[in-house]
């Protein structure tokens, strides 16, 4: 694992999977030697408008990842990255390698424009992944995944990590059938794919309806959550109080927030969430 996992990244292929979703495969310096896991998450640093590559601070000589982000925040606003956290799709390391699928969703924000008009050797930057994100999913019978489109990327490298015998049902909310992926498993999944409409009633409502009706594997059950914050939190409770599973069985994150952007403050209800997640960890922590 990098100590510094901080680089700047190079397009290399764009390619368009559905009407909203493209893969961008970028090179540059590290990414033959960070070590790969599903679910893998890092920052992305987008350039500022007049910048062809975004300004980013020295990697920390001690790998301290609060000391560059305070060294981040120090830069002038109008001249600091944008920084939007992805998924690592997958990793090619001989090659040197990393695909990352951007949703291209409506009232697209610096991330999406930036990837509607990407070309190979275009520059981003990178802060990840770092193995502190790195969460494991729990050991159970059967698997629940559920997500927007924004998680695709990630329930994809979840379902095809499972091994062969685990039991899984995946629930992910697109616009159409038109977005639709396959994936390659060796896992029992059932993908349920939950289309929006074109009239949708809202984001997320279509999912909840769906997991709401979903029957459930026998055994001990693990949920993973990912995407629109609210909806992700409905999702939450309906598994802890509706379905009786305990707060250990469910990962959630938030994903992103309606009408905010990732640069807005947090809300309440972010900060609410985000010390629960501590306590649960350091919990975990002391076994
Ligand atoms: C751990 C993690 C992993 C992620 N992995 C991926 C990934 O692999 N691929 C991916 O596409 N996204 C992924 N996301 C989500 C992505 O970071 C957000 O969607 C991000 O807000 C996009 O940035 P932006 O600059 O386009 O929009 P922002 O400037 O953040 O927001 C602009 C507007 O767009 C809206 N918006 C933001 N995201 C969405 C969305 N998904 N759908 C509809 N409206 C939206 C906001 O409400 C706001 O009104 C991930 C997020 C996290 C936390």
């Amino acid at each position: 694992m990098e100590e510094n996992p901080v680089s700047l990244i190079h397009v290399t292929h764009v390619r368009r999977l559905s009407p909203h979703m493209v893969r961008i495969t970028f090179g540059g310096a590290g990414l033959d030697t960070f070590a790969t896991w599903p679910d893998q998450q890092l920052k992305l640093c987008f350039p500022r408008p007049g910048q062809s590559v975004p300004r980013l601070p020295e990697p920390d000589p001690d790998g301290d990842a609060m000391r560059w982000y305070q060294a981040l925040l120090a830069i002038p606003e109008d001249e600091r990255p944008y920084m939007r956290s992805y998924t690592v799709r997958a990793h090619h390391p001989e090659q040197h390698l990393i695909d990352i699928d951007f949703l291209l969703h409506d009232n697209g924000g610096p991330a999406t424009r930036w990837a509607l008009s990407a070309r190979p050797g275009d520059t981003l930057g990178r802060y990840g992944p770092s193995a502190v994100y790195a969460r494991p999913l729990g050991d159970a019978d059967w698997y629940l995944f559920a997500g927007d489109q924004s998680a695709l990327p990630a329930i994809g490298t979840l379902l095809e990590s499972l091994p062969e015998g685990a039991r899984a049902a995946a629930y992910i909310e697109v616009a159409d059938a038109a977005e639709e992926q396959r994936f390659a498993t060796r896992a029992e999944v059932t993908v349920h794919w939950v289309h929006r409409g074109a009239v949708p009633p809202g984001h997320g409502d279509a999912l909840v309806r769906a997991v709401r009706g979903a029957a459930f594997g026998p055994g001990r059950v693990f949920a993973w959550l990912a995407g629109e914050a609210g909806t992700v939190r409905t999702l939450r409770r309906h598994l802890l109080q509706e379905r009786g599973l305990d707060k250990r069985s469910v990962d959630f994150t938030g994903y992103w927030r309606l009408k905010l952007t990732q640069d807005d403050a947090p809300t309440a209800e972010d900060l609410a969430e985000a010390q629960e997640r501590l306590a649960q960890a350091q919990e975990e922590q002391r076994g």
